[in-house]
């Protein structure tokens, strides 16, 4: 039944010429990746595409070229085919209120689980490392010929929800795109180099922030809270820099979740990693968020402190 959706999807796509794409808030490689993917795959195909990102692109992600054909805003035009990428639920969307149906008509595809299917047409499939694995079957079926920027978007959303090919949903094959993308012409180096490339001043401020690592009483949580005015004073803008630090947390040894909290007044921003049994993407949806078991996330403006016992009591 996978098929059947898509085979829909890439139907209503030869037949409609003006587009907006977009994907989740907080943007990342996959939703840009797949926005960008999709995107210029549909210009090539002649059409009138947009492509959208409510809040600012990573400085981390924009070494890729193509970024700039990203506007940074959300989409007015209602009369357009709106397709929405890596985005579990309308909430999700954006930061600034957009509501997908008042678009003529909304495509939706997506690998979270629970995705909510407000799209007109979803492709969904959960067990699959990245938006960009499922926007490269749709790609397989349009007319198109991939070139290298369209290798490249997709590449970048595969290696980064996939932690380099490392998590789970990481298969065969996932790697066989991967061998069609390099034949195209991706160079891994250009990703790696840049996506691990950091400023002197974020060193300093790692070592500053490493010293504030907690742990809760079984040492099965780790768990570290920082404030963006600790940051700006240690002259670092952009908090989308941190976004790896969960991952040091959940890679300490003997670590079963992680838990990194960013303060920016008083909105909360949780991100929380598993490497047990423990499904933190339940655990998010309960709190307003959501996302994989092993990878998931929520905002709230409610007491961290609070919430951060209610989360280590729960795993307990
Ligand atoms: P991160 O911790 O890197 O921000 O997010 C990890 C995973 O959880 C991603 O798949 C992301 O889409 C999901 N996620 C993070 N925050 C939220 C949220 O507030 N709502 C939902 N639905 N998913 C989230
Ligand atoms: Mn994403
Ligand atoms: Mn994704």
């Amino acid at each position: 039944e996978m098929n059947k959706q898509l085979d829909q999807i890439v139907e209503f796509i030869k037949t409609e010429d003006n587009f907006s794409i977009v994907a989740h808030q907080s943007p990342d490689g996959d939703s840009l990746g797949s926005i960008l993917a999709l995107g210029l795959s549909l210009k090539n195909m002649g059409k009138r595409v947009r492509m959208y990102s409510s809040d600012p692109i990573p400085k981390q992600l924009s070494f890729l070229e193509i970024m700039d054909q990203i506007v940074i805003g959300v989409p007015k035009d209602k009369d357009s085919v709106l397709i929405v990428l890596d985005c579990s639920d309308e909430k999700r969307l954006t930061t600034q209120n957009i509501h997908p149906q008042e678009f003529k008509y909304v495509i939706n595809i997506d690998h979270h689980p629970a995705n909510t299917m407000f799209g007109n047409l979803n492709f969904c499939v959960d067990n699959k490392i990245a938006t960009c694995e499922l926007v490269y079957f749709l790609l397989q079926q349009l007319p198109i010929k991939m070139d290298v920027p369209i290798a490249e978007a997709l590449y970048l959303g595969i290696i980064t929800d996939s932690g380099f090919f490392g998590y789970d949903n990481t298969t065969a094959g996932t790697h066989n795109i991967v061998a069609d993308l390099l034949t195209i012409g991706v160079h891994p180096n250009k990703f790696k180099k840049n996506l691990e490339k950091k400023p002197f001043k974020y060193l300093k401020l790692l070592g500053m922030l490493f010293s504030k690592i907690q742990q809760d009483k079984t040492g099965k949580v780790s768990y570290l809270r920082i404030k963006k005015e600790d940051l700006i004073s240690q002259g670092i803008e952009d908090f989308s820099d941190l976004d790896d630090m969960v991952d040091y947390l959940r890679n300490i040894d003997g670590t079963e979740v992680a838990v990194f909290i960013k303060e920016d007044g008083d909105q909360y921003k949780f991100s929380l990693r598993s490497n047990s049994r423990i499904d933190v993407g339940n655990l998010c949806r309960q709190l307003g968020g959501g996302g994989h078991s092993k990878a998931a996330g929520f905002s709230t403006n409610e007491n961290p402190t609070l919430i951060l016992e209610k989360i280590l009591e729960e795993i307990s």
